[in-house]
Parts: structure tokens; sequence; C-alpha cells
């Protein structure tokens, strides 16, 4: 079985982290990026590196424009043939209190952190339909799960993904394509460059296995989910957040 991927945000953390795991796995990576193109090619050539045989191709597109993740999935067909895995990783966060949230805010949330995932999953799933077999992951958050002070709408966006998630892994099951969810608990990534050392310590006391998550401990759960091996599981929601939410 030919094993392609396509990625969303594979520039820089979670998702560059993913495209490495993949790579170690044997995987070809179609990846998204929106804003750093040179972090985008830096992640290819490691991966290149990884795995010379392998096919690795960044593609810049918005994912909260419905239009080019369309034409993303249409140039990564093309350049790997039929897309066995998609991975629904690109997202953005905002802390803001919920009363001083604007209109612009809360649509971009969705745009990007919801709708993305809808515009890719839909864009993908003819052709995983026609092969009979497909594994989707979409990551959500620990706040999806439980909500977070200040990030309501960042929160309405990953809770959106779950239901999402579960929703489509009952359409599909019955034609050979997962759907499950990770929910990560704090990942020390840059989306988290406006905590201090005093909060990003606190967390880690916080959490019962006494340290931040790291990029590498989200892909591993990426990469399980991803395999031919995993086809019982569906629908699931697994949280990597070393045992802060239980
Ligand atoms: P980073 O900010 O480190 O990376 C975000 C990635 O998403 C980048 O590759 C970025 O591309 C891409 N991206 C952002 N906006 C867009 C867009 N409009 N279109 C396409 N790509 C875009 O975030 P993380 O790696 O920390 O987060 C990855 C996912 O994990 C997100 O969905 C996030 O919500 C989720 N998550 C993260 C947690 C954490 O603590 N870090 C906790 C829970 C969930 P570019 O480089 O071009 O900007």
């Amino acid at each position: 079985m030919m094993r392609n991927v396509f990625l969303t945000g594979g520039s820089r953390g979670i998702g560059a982290a993913a495209v490495l795991a993949l790579a170690r796995a044997g995987y070809n990576v179609a990846f998204t990026y929106h804003a750093h193109p040179e972090a985008a090619e830096a992640v290819a050539a490691q991966a290149r590196a990884l795995s010379p045989a392998g096919t690795f191709l960044p593609i810049c597109a918005d994912a909260g424009d419905s239009a080019q993740v369309c034409a993303a999935v249409a140039q990564a067909e093309e350049a790997l043939g039929s897309l066995q895995v998609l991975v629904c990783n690109a997202g953005i966060a905002q802390q803001k209190l919920f009363t001083d949230t604007t209109d612009e805010d809360w649509h971009r949330m969705m745009a990007v952190d919801l709708d993305g995932a809808f515009y890719a999953c839909r864009a993908v799933l003819p052709g995983m339909i026609r092969q009979k077999y497909g594994r989707i992951v979409l990551i959500s958050s620990m706040w999806g799960q439980t909500g977070g002070s200040c990030e309501v709408a960042y929160s309405a966006a990953k809770a959106g993904l779950i239901g999402l998630g579960r929703a489509l892994a009952k359409e599909e099951g019955p034609s050979g394509v997962t759907v499950n969810i990770i929910a990560p608990g704090v990942i020390d990534t840059d989306m988290m460059a406006s905590f201090t050392d005093e909060d990003r310590a606190a967390l880690a006391e916080e959490t019962p296995v006494e340290r931040l998550g790291t990029a590498e401990d989200v892909a591993r759960a990426i990469v399980f989910l991803c395999d031919e091996n995993a086809g019982y599981i569906t629908g699931q929601v697994l949280g990597v957040n070393g045992g802060l939410v239980i």
C-alpha cells in the first residue's frame, strides 16, 4: 500500500514534528503552511534527509480558505498520487476576554481551526472512499474538551472539531476510513510564546507527569493513529496531556 499524507500546518511546532515522524515511518507527506515558507522548506529538507526515497512537498495554502485548501489537496494528489492519510493540524490561538472578542476574531478562529478541517476532509474523502481506505486525524485541544477561560472562541472551534470527528467516524466507518481526534494539553511550541518561565513552571507543576508536552509527544500519537493497524480505533478523542485532563 502506498502511504501518502496530506497534513495542514507542517511548517512549525506539532505539524513539523509530525512531518518528520511520518517521514521516519516511511510516509510521503504533502503539507501546508501559511506565513513561513522558509520554515516549511527547512522541514521538507529535514524530512528528505531522514527518508531519501520519500517525497515531501510544502504547499502554501490558508487553511481558512476553501478554494486554497481544495487546490492544495489537488496539488498533493498530482504530486504523490492518491492520499491515504489526512492530518488536520493547522491552527491559531487567541487569548482574549469573551466580551472583547470581535466578529472578526471569532470568524477567523472558526475559519482556520474548524472550517479548515471541514474543507480538507471534504476534499480528501472522495479519494479515500474510492480506495475503501483512509486515516483522518484532527488536532483539537484539551480546551475543546473542558473549555478554557479567555479562550472561548478557540474552545468552541476545538469542541467543534471533536463533534466533526465523531460524526464523520460514524459516516465513513463503512468506507474503511477511520477518523480520530487528538486533544493535546500544554505543548511547548511557538503557540506558547507569550508564556513566561514562571507560567511554564506552574503548568508543569500542575501536570501529573511534571513537565510540559513536546511536539514529538503529539507526533508519536499522530503516527500511531495513522497506522494501517489502528483500523479498529475510530471516533475517539486521545488526550496527549501528561494527565492534566483525565
Ligand atoms: P504553532 O503556532 O507552533 O504552529 C502552527 C502551524 O499551523 C504552523 O505550521 C502554521 O503555519 C500553521 N498555520 C497557522 N495558521 C494557518 C493557516 N491559516 N493556514 C495554514 N496553516 C496555518 O502551533 P502548534 O504546533 O502548537 O499547534 C498545532 C495544532 O495543535 C493547532 O491546531 C493547535 O491549536 C493545537 N494545539 C496546540 C497546543 C499547544 O499547547 N501548543 C495545545 C492544544 C492544541 P505558518 O508557519 O506558515 O504560520
